[in-house]
């Protein structure tokens, strides 16, 4: 148990202060993104809001833009912890100033398989590089006074019935790989969150888990506060006695009044509402929110006001609109670190870059841009970007560079200006999606013509106008809520009005997205009423980001205008909705498939180089769904194979959060995966291309050959049995002798290596527990880190290349002869460094005794198996150059 501390003697009287029924009312939400306020204790209301690719706040839409940093994927294929901590403060950051406290991130869920519809939203199918960049995450945001929540815990590795499925896993496997990043999280990071999650894990839904009392609270020392994934707390009394704090959100909470009757009739022992509450206070106080506690050094103010005064300007590249992060604390707090727009902009560019992972490339990278005469842009992705995934995570940069503007943007730039102008081509190629995307801004004005946008006004059941908002997307999410000045229980209708504005002359299909009953009138004329329903087991999420679509043809000339009404309603015969959205959605006129490829052949054909930026799309990779298959969407593998069947120095760059397969890879010059890079991605990767940055990126997770021989995500009777034990990713290739096409840890970079030596100082030492760097925060409990370090392995390498360049250091344990089972090799450390062309470096990698030992499920402890471990460094789990020992005892 945590031993008392100061803060904890003072936060116990205010505990005292207040009723059963203040108690109770703070551990549920106030509503859907913040806490309740309670002035008895001066405790001010506390704001959470999603991550992990950057800070949403309380609205979910384009009047509210967030930095849209690099996805979970993009951040561990840099393998770059100092990276991550800053990025975390930057995170912090814009928290402040959208008056978030608590950060729902980062997720920490493993890549069990490819065909986890959230892996995007994770690191990595390794619990190690998982743990280093999701502590160094949570340091770089808990750094700057704002809370991090790590999630889900635990096996949501998996999105098929999310909320009912019971994860079958087994002790070694739960501890050694699920539980791992969790772990190192909450000792050596000190996260003040976790979020429970949907699922159950080997028969308890996880709200109720006894996993949360033994293992967070009894043996990590957890002291912060537990919190439901949203909806997730299922149950009054089972939930209160689990160590689950905080039922979010407050809607639908089945604690509250119920809550007070059980312990009032004696059924909860009010100790356990007294401990959640002051786990809350100690969070409120940590962020700030608790106005001064006696004897507190660093007294709480209130939340710092959101700033709307920075309107960035552009860096060398494009990029409009940016918005800085002003690094605004709250008294007595850590200040986060404050952006300029440039600077913000600046470090989002080469955050992606730093991600981007070199799958293979014969040469033709970088380019030189002073010998190119024509590019050819092609794929889906090149115009519409994907710059992240679906669901929780979402947020709404304030703009976003597509690789053709960047592209063009680099091309325009001097020296290659002062010659001959680049010529560069644009052509998608190919249909990544049967689904008609969302109007684009340009293509909608306001009903009185004054600009871009849309009118969107709430009306009341007997047609009051309750309100009306100008607003600049042709999408919107509501949960819940309408805005604080509308009543949102009054709303029974709600209208879209708009002019659409015809580009080109041509065959148009407009329509919308949405579940509910919709109306819509084209020029006054009224073209369709239909009812969009989910699907039986539509997720909420889902149902936010892919609703159903209806669509109406219309013809319309060049330049024309109309008019164009959309009415929603409620579904007569739906259950209560949870939340709105709408999309109006407008697919201008083209060519056929086979049109659109013959068009992208033909430039790519006259060009120099072709760049290929093909992905996935909001219905493979989001948050509510799994994947169904691991190919391209639509037409785009046939797209590379025209364009490489036409063009020598064709560049594919793959838009994806998670792998895909790569079928036409051995006719292609260079492969890029980018995968979802934030606002940056078109700057960025025009930095790569031309050599301005080395794509530093490995990848954190194998990238398949095939879809044989992968762990399923589809549950059996509601159960999702984890049969390959120990053996995911890199360790199951390795177990079967099988090859994916890309090995863990691979990555090129656009330099050459040499390894020269591995040794290993300290043999067999393994000191005392080390001390875990001070965060400013005075800790409330006694920390052990989770492992001190067994052993340094000293790595000597030589940039033996021609241009400077940062290398991944990866060392593998291995340990042949093992009484136990194990895998064929492991990540045991990494680390990475920085050299010259021609420097030799000597890097030195930690490894955690942790990488040593094994879950003894006899012993119910972690046991290290005494002997020599082989240790292997080199580039990748598949390029292992040297190799040293370590004796253990
Ligand atoms: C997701 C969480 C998220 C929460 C709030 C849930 O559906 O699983 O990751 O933090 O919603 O948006």
């Amino acid at each position: 148990m945590p031993k008392p501390d100061r803060l904890v003697a003072n936060l116990v009287p205010l505990v005292a202060k207040l009723t059963l029924e203040q108690k109770v009312r703070l551990l549920s939400g106030a509503n859907f993104w913040s806490l309740y306020p309670e002035p008895a204790v001066g405790l001010r209301r506390v704001v959470v809001s999603d991550g992990p690719a950057g800070v949403r706040g309380e609205v979910w839409d384009e009047r509210s833009p967030s930095a849209n940093l690099p996805s979970p994927t993009a951040l561990a294929a840099t393998w770059d912890e100092a990276r991550v901590h800053r990025l975390g403060g930057l995170l912090a950051a814009q928290a402040r100033e959208k008056g978030v406290d608590v950060l729902l991130a980062p997720t920490v869920n493993l890549h069990r398989s490819p065909y986890g519809g959230r892996s995007f939203e994770c690191f990595s199918e390794d619990p190690l590089l998982a743990a280093r960049i999701g502590v160094a995450y949570v340091r770089g945001v808990q750094g700057g006074g704002v809370a991090a929540t790590v999630k889900h815990f635990v096996a949501n590795d998996s999105e098929t019935q999310r909320m009912s499925l019971d994860a079958r896993v087994a002790e070694r496997p739960l501890r050694e790989l699920y539980l791992a990043p969790f772990e190192a999280i909450v000792r050596e990071a000190r996260v003040w969150a976790v979020m429970a999650a949907y699922n159950r894990v080997n028969g308890h839904t996880m709200t109720e888990s006894p996993l949360l009392r033994d293992i967070l609270h009894g043996e990590w020392g957890f002291d912060g506060v537990v919190m439901s994934d949203w909806f997730a707390t299922r149950s009054t009394e089972a939930t209160a006695k689990a160590a689950l704090d905080l039922a979010m959100p407050g809607m639908g909470s089945p604690w509250g009044d119920q809550l007070v009757a059980a312990v009032s009739a004696g059924r909860v022992d009010e100790a356990f509402i007294d401990d959640k509450v002051l786990r809350l206070l100690r969070l409120a106080e940590r962020v700030g929110a608790l106005a001064d506690v006696p004897g507190d050094a660093a007294p709480g103010a209130g939340a710092a006001a959101p700033r709307t005064d920075l309107v960035g300007t552009d860096v060398a590249g494009v990029g409009v609109a940016g918005v800085g992060v002003a690094g605004v604390g709250v008294a007595g707090r850590p200040a986060p670190p404050s952006f300029t727009p440039t600077e913000l902009a600046g470090e989002l560019r080469a955050a992606a870059a730093a991600g981007f992972v070199l799958a293979q490339n014969n040469g033709v990278l970088p380019l030189a841009p002073g010998k190119l005469r024509r590019v050819a842009v092609l794929g889906p992705n090149a115009a519409r970007a994907r710059t992240l995934g679906g669901g929780s995570a979402t947020v709404f940069p304030p703009y976003t560079v597509s690789p053709v503007d960047g592209i063009r943007a680099a091309l325009g730039r001097p020296p290659q200006a002062a010659g001959d102008p680049v010529e560069i081509g644009y052509a998608p190629g190919a249909y990544a999606s049967e689904r008609v995307p969302v109007a684009p801004l340009e293509s909608l004005r306001l009903p009185d013509g004054s600009g871009p946008g849309a009118q969107v006004s709430f009306l009341a059941e007997d047609g009051t106008l309750l309100a009306t908002e100008t607003r600049a997307t042709g999408s919107y999410t509501w949960l819940f809520s309408f805005g604080p000045d509308i009543p949102a229980e009054r709303v029974t209708r709600i209208e879209v009005h708009t002019r659409v504005v015809a580009e080109q002359a041509g065959a148009y299909r407009i329509g919308c997205s949405g579940f509910g009953r919709f109306r819509m009138s084209l020029g006054g004329a009224e073209v369709f009423d239909t009812v969009l329903r989910l699907g039986p087991d539509g997720d909420l999420a889902e149902g936010l980001m892919t609703p159903p679509q209806y669509l109406h043809p219309v013809t319309l000339a060049a330049g024309q205008e109309l008019d164009l009404v959309l009415v929603r309603e409620a579904d007569p015969d739906a259950t209560a909705l949870l939340g709105a959205s709408i999309q109006l959605n407008l697919d201008p006129p083209h060519g056929t498939a086979e049109e659109e490829l013959a068009r992208a052949a033909a430039l790519a054909r006259d060009a120099d180089v072709a760049v290929v930026v093909v992905g996935t799309t909001e219905e493979v990779e989001s948050e509510g769904f799994d994947r169904a298959s691991l190919a391209l969407p639509g037409g785009q593998d046939e797209l590379v194979r025209r364009v490489a069947a036409v063009n020598p120095n064709t560049i594919v760059v793959v838009n994806s959060g998670a792998p895909v397969l790569l079928p036409w890879v051995d006719q292609v010059a260079a492969v890029l995966l980018a995968w979802f890079p934030g606002q940056e991605f078109g700057n960025a990767l025009a930095d790569v291309l031309f050599g301005l940055a080395e794509p530093g990126g490995r990848l954190p997770a194998s990238w398949p050959a095939s879809e044989e021989g992968l762990p399923s995500t589809q549950p059996v009777d509601g159960t999702l049995r984890y049969d390959e034990g120990l053996f995911i990713g890199y360790r199951g290739y390795d177990r079967d002798g099988r090859a994916p096409r890309y090995r863990f840890g691979h990555g090129l970079g656009y330099t050459t290596w040499e390894y020269l030596d591995a040794t290993v100082p300290a043999a067999g030492t393994v000191p005392a527990i080390g001390t875990v760097p001070a965060m400013g925060i005075v800790p409330a409990m006694d920390i052990v880190p989770a492992t001190g370090i067994a052993a340094d392995v000293a790595v000597r390498v030589r940039n033996s290349g021609d241009r400077p360049g940062r290398e991944v250091v990866q060392v593998y344990a291995s340990h042949p002869g093992s009484a136990i089972e194990r895998p064929v090799r492991w990540l045991a450390g990494f680390a990475t460094v920085d050299a010259q062309p021609g420097e030799e470096v000597t890097v030195r990698v930690p490894l955690h005794r942790r990488a040593f030992e094994h879950w003894d499920v006899s012993e119910g402890a972690w046991a290290l198996e005494p002997g020599d471990y082989q240790l292997s460094a080199g580039r990748s789990s598949g390029d292992l150059r040297l190799s040293t020992q370590v004796s253990l005892a």
